[in-house]
């Protein structure tokens, strides 16, 4: 959670307004029934000047939830990466959080959002990590929710709608009241499915793994930056389903997303996770760090740089 501090602009529908002036009706369609699909991105400071982290990845996939929810975005990916591209360099940080959200707007009212029209939003703002800074050092500790995730037959997770995030809502609020910093949530299977805003990876006598996209995950950008670092870093990796009791015995596990950066999770359910080091883990964050930062050539062609 983060304590909103306005900046200049916002980019909305097809042009920058001043923060303040970024107003929706309070009829609009989407803020009743949850019909708004959204990413989460991020800007950071490189040596080159702010750069935008695997933007074309999260637009398309802004564009795969929309389709899946039978919503036109109006704006093509070029036309949004100009629109992110403005926005980063009118509000001037290097580093931040940018929010494209696009949801049916005021109009028609009823379920269906047919006849209401599509808004189109694009926000950013300053956000340290998700799970703090020092979870990011130590680690957190995690419990495993009593919340089941969403399904693709009631609610697919692989759209990335505002709606998924009731349930992921109820999960964190569990675990907080519960004094947990993040909950794991499992699938209809009972085996492990992700985080609410984070997805999840294992660490076992040295291999990787983490669940496939089938067992109720978001396919996270970040999850997939971490299964090319390890085939790069020469980690044995493996897209495998695991159980409940599979997280107790882990040597290592850590949550991963945008808004998470790479968390180790150091304790579930009290029980302590591995020797407490996170060898495999503080690799993989900081190639990372060094990838998202510009640092490394190789992973160059994951920065949009502000110009
Ligand atoms: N799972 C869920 C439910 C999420 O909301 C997110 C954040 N978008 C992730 C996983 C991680 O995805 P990414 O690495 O693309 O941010």
């Amino acid at each position: 959670m983060v304590a909103l501090r306005p900046l200049a602009k916002i980019w909305m529908n097809g042009r920058l307004v001043d923060w303040d002036k970024a107003e929706v009706h309070v009829l609009s369609h989407g803020l009743h029934y949850a019909y708004a699909v959204f990413e989460g991105i991020r800007s950071y400071d490189t040596p080159q000047g702010a750069a935008v982290f695997r933007l074309k990845e999260h637009l398309v996939r802004l564009e795969n939830s929309a389709k899946v929810y039978r919503m036109k975005l109006g704006y093509s990916v070029e036309e949004l990466t100009r629109a992110i591209m403005d926005l980063v360099k009118a509000n001037g940080l290097p580093e931040s959080y940018l929010r494209p959200i696009a949801f049916s707007g005021y109009g028609t009212m009823g379920l269906s959002p047919v006849g209401a029209p599509v808004n189109v939003a694009v926000a950013n703002w300053e956000w340290g990590p998700y799970l703090g800074a020092e979870g990011i050092d130590r680690g957190i500790r995690a419990t495993v929710s009593s919340w089941v995730r969403i399904d693709s037959r009631s609610l697919p997770p692989q759209a990335k709608c505002a709606a998924n995030y009731a349930n992921g809502a109820l999960a964190k609020m569990e675990a907080a009241a519960g004094g947990y910093e993040e909950a794991i949530l499992l699938n209809n299977e009972g085996l492990v499915a992700e985080g609410p805003g984070e997805n999840i990876f294992r660490i076992k006598e040295g291999v990787l793994s983490t669940p496939p996209a089938s067992s109720g995950i978001l396919r996270g950008i970040t999850r997939d930056s971490v299964i090319r670092f390890a085939r790069d870093l020469g980690i044995g990796f493996q897209r495998t389903d695991f159980t409940r009791e599979e997280l107790f015995t882990a040597d290592e596990l850590f949550f991963c997303g945008t808004a998470a950066g790479i968390t180790p999770i150091r304790e579930v359910d009290g029980r302590p996770i591995g020797s407490g080091d996170y060898p495999v883990t503080r690799r993989l964050q900081k190639l990372y760090e060094d990838t998202v930062h510009g640092r490394i050539d190789r992973y160059r062609e994951w920065l949009t740089y502000a110009r």
